[in-house]
């Protein structure tokens, strides 16, 4: 086993672990307590010169790059409330709340102190898998309810699983998905522009300017929300289409077909032939095609990160939810159990490893 590794200290002195889990023949992941955060991927190809391939994950060299602004949720678990809920304010059994705001009066991914910036206690880790665990305390960032969550990260010989659980001992609304980057060509590699994306869904939710779902499914044929087939992204994101547009990209709830797990999404980097498979039982992808990647924050081997240069797949439940009574729910009552189970698929195009 690889011990863990100090990933520096944060601004009030706790100090940030590196953690790697690898498996015999398959990928190896560098997780950060820190937002219980993937920091690093590899594992496209296994024996290749240099262990197992280009880390394909968005991220950073030192733990306080995590919380600088703008903040990109690179790699963390977002939450409690990943995606947007309008106005910062739902009601949930006839009480209102009010929720930190932290884009204008929208809460995005939790609030300014989501998930992505806590420090997650290990409480299992093993050679191929890892489990971290955190307790948000009722009212935090203005959620009601104690809300106790695990995220276990374990790696197989065909790629990675990620398992998220949570329970709360008083009624609230969670949505929890991991928000890493993708680019198979390498992090710090330049824009996924020429990756091919396939996504498993006939619909998605057009958004306002602040991104609010406005609350219909449109269809995707004819649109550049078509991705049934493989697509090349650099063509979704300049298609004049108006929520394209106003979301500078792609950055859209996409509803994904039929229940269970399924597969949701297919990213292929046609010259490398790596192609990523996503995985979930959960009913919708947020496809992010990293807009608001800005050029300002550099990465894990010293380049920056431009607009483009990766792509989020977040499985998860609908945004603004708690607000969308037509929306399936995103409310976990005391004595039930939340879960959410993902897993990415690695492969090369005509060879399995
Ligand atoms: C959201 C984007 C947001 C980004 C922040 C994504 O999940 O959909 O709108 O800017 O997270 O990194």
């Amino acid at each position: 086993m690889t011990e863990p590794q100090p990933f520096g200290t944060l601004a009030d002195g706790s100090p940030v672990t590196k953690y790697t889990i690898a498996a015999d023949g398959g990928a190896e992941l560098r997780v950060l307590d820190l937002g219980a955060t993937v920091q690093s991927l590899r594992g496209f190809e296994l024996g290749a010169e240099g262990g197992r391939g280009p880390n394909v994950v968005l991220g950073f060299p030192d733990a306080n790059e995590y919380l600088a602004r703008p903040c990109g949720y690179h790699g963390a678990i977002v939450g409690r409330y990943a995606n947007r809920i309008a106005d910062g304010r739902f009601a949930l059994d006839g009480v209102d709340h009010v929720v930190a705001p932290n884009e204008g009066p929208h809460c995005l991914h939790g609030g300014p102190g989501g998930f992505h910036s806590r420090l997650w206690e290990v409480t299992s880790l093993q050679d191929s898998s890892l489990t971290f665990e955190l307790v948000s305390p009722d009212g935090d960032q203005g959620f009601p309810g104690r809300l106790t969550t695990s995220v276990t990260y374990t790696v197989t010989p065909d790629g990675v699983g990620i398992e998220i659980s949570a329970h709360a001992d008083a009624s609230t609304v969670v949505n929890l998905t991991n928000h890493s980057y993708f680019n198979l060509a390498g992090e710090g590699a330049g824009s996924v522009d020429g990756h091919f994306l396939s996504v498993e869904a006939d619909s998605y939710l057009p958004v306002d300017s602040d991104l609010i779902p406005l609350g219909e499914l449109a269809g995707v044929p004819g649109t550049p929300f078509d991705l049934t087939r493989p697509t090349l992204i650099g063509r979704a994101v300049r298609d004049p289409h108006e929520q394209v547009t106003l979301a500078h990209g792609i950055d859209h709830c996409f509803v994904l077909r039929e229940q269970g797990m399924r597969r949701a999404a297919r990213l292929l980097h046609p010259e490398s032939g790596r192609l990523l498979e996503v995985f979930t039982d959960q009913p919708a992808l947020q496809v992010y095609t990293g807009n608001f990647l800005d050029g300002s924050r550099v990465g894990t081997s010293g380049r920056n990160y431009r607009q483009g240069d990766g792509v989020a797949l977040e499985t998860q439940g609908f945004p603004d939810a708690p607000n969308r009574p037509s929306f399936p729910t995103s409310v976990l009552r005391p004595g039930s159990t939340y879960n959410s189970y993902t897993s990415w698929r690695l492969d090369l195009l005509g060879s399995r490893h």
